[in-house]
């Protein structure tokens, strides 16, 4: 009997020695160094956080760059300007990635998220053409070129109903990018990271200081510049990919009119209600930053019902008597 007590005694002992050498006073995982990379791209910042034997700024640079290859609308040498332009190209994985996931949400929103809104969203001065001035006649001029189900991805090759209908793929992009970053990241032996890509989220494992990932959910205060990032709400988390949409930063007043970036494809105007953002986590980042955008055209009511029907989670933040409100999924955890 005495002798089992001395055994478990040094068991337990050696377990503490082991959680000692494993981690150092701070609760950090000891032997990993943990790296940041930040920077600009696709017109936004990013930062990317994490643990590995060596800095990874190269491979995630080449990443960006071979994304810019395929789905950029400003390099006139990627994939996406090829076949805006009808030049002959193929499409590569990022492309079709995109594509499967863009078509999904459209067919899950009925068409409220819409990659083929490139004409009106350089119309409203959203795009990579400069602003003209908008009239109902040249709305209803572009909207014979909107429309998901007008473009078919065969095999390699884009076939467009018209040839005038152009894509965006902004409003998936950084998501996308934020989930190449994350397998980038794996793939060169990294454990515990957070990519942030313009507000949009994949963490996994922990953060420097041994803890959760602390994740800010921003304000829905207008903030052209960007600069204000006033916090709503702050999560924490270990595992998650998340993306918000919102207009408070890309927008303009026309007049009295306020304009945001957000397109609703069925009426080929600016979307106006009391939806100010949606927060969505969704199993990919990608899924997450399409829904998002989905949710916005949709206003928070369809938002919820798209959400449950896209499997995902939503914490969106409505204007009401002049304050903001927030409306969670029920799914939503955190
Ligand atoms: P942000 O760029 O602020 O993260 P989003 O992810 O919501 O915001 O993407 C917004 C961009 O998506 C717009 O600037 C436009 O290029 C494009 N877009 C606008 N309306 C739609 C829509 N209904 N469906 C798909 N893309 C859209
Ligand atoms: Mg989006």
């Amino acid at each position: 009997m005495k002798r089992r007590k001395v055994y478990i005694g040094a068991i337990l002992i050696a377990l503490a020695a082991l959680a000692v050498a494993l981690f150092n006073n701070e609760g950090r995982p000891a032997n990993r160094t943990y790296y940041r990379n930040e920077g600009k791209v696709f017109g936004t910042y990013y930062n990317v956080r994490y643990d590995a034997e060596r800095d990874l700024s190269e491979a995630i640079d080449s990443a960006f760059a071979a994304f810019d290859r395929s789905l950029s609308m400003f390099n006139p040498e990627s994939v996406i300007s090829a076949v805006n332009q009808n030049r002959d190209t193929v499409t590569d994985e990022r492309f079709e990635q995109m594509w499967a996931q863009a078509m999904q949400v459209s067919e899950w929103s009925n068409g409220a998220f819409d990659i083929t809104v490139a004409p009106l969203v350089n119309l409203w001065g959203f795009g990579f053409k400069h602003r003209e001035e908008v009239t109902q006649e040249k709305i209803d001029s572009i909207m014979p070129l909107i429309g998901w189900q007008k473009v078919k991805l065969e095999g390699k090759k884009v076939v467009k109903e018209d040839a005038r209908i152009m894509l965006d793929a902004s409003a998936v992009a950084k998501g996308q990018a934020c989930d190449v970053i994350a397998e980038v990241l794996r793939q060169h032996g990294a454990e515990n990271w957070l990519v942030d890509i313009g507000g949009e989220v994949v963490a996994h494992g922990i953060s420097d200081k041994g803890e959760a990932w602390r994740i800010g959910i921003t304000k829905p205060v207008d903030d052209p510049m960007g600069t204000e990032n006033e916090l709503q709400d702050i999560i924490e988390v270990t595992d998650i990919a998340m993306a918000t949409s919102g207009n408070y930063r890309n927008f303009y007043y026309e007049g009295k009119e306020r304009r945001s970036h957000t397109i609703d494809p069925r009426t080929g105007r600016p979307v106006q209600h009391s939806l100010l953002s949606a927060t969505v986590v969704a199993e990919s980042c990608m899924k997450a930053d399409a829904l998002a955008t989905a949710c916005m055209v949709l206003g928070a009511e369809d938002a919820m019902e798209l959400i449950e029907k896209a499997g995902a989670a939503c914490y969106l933040i409505v204007s009401e008597n002049d304050s903001l409100a927030v409306r969670k999924s029920k799914n939503w955890k955190w």
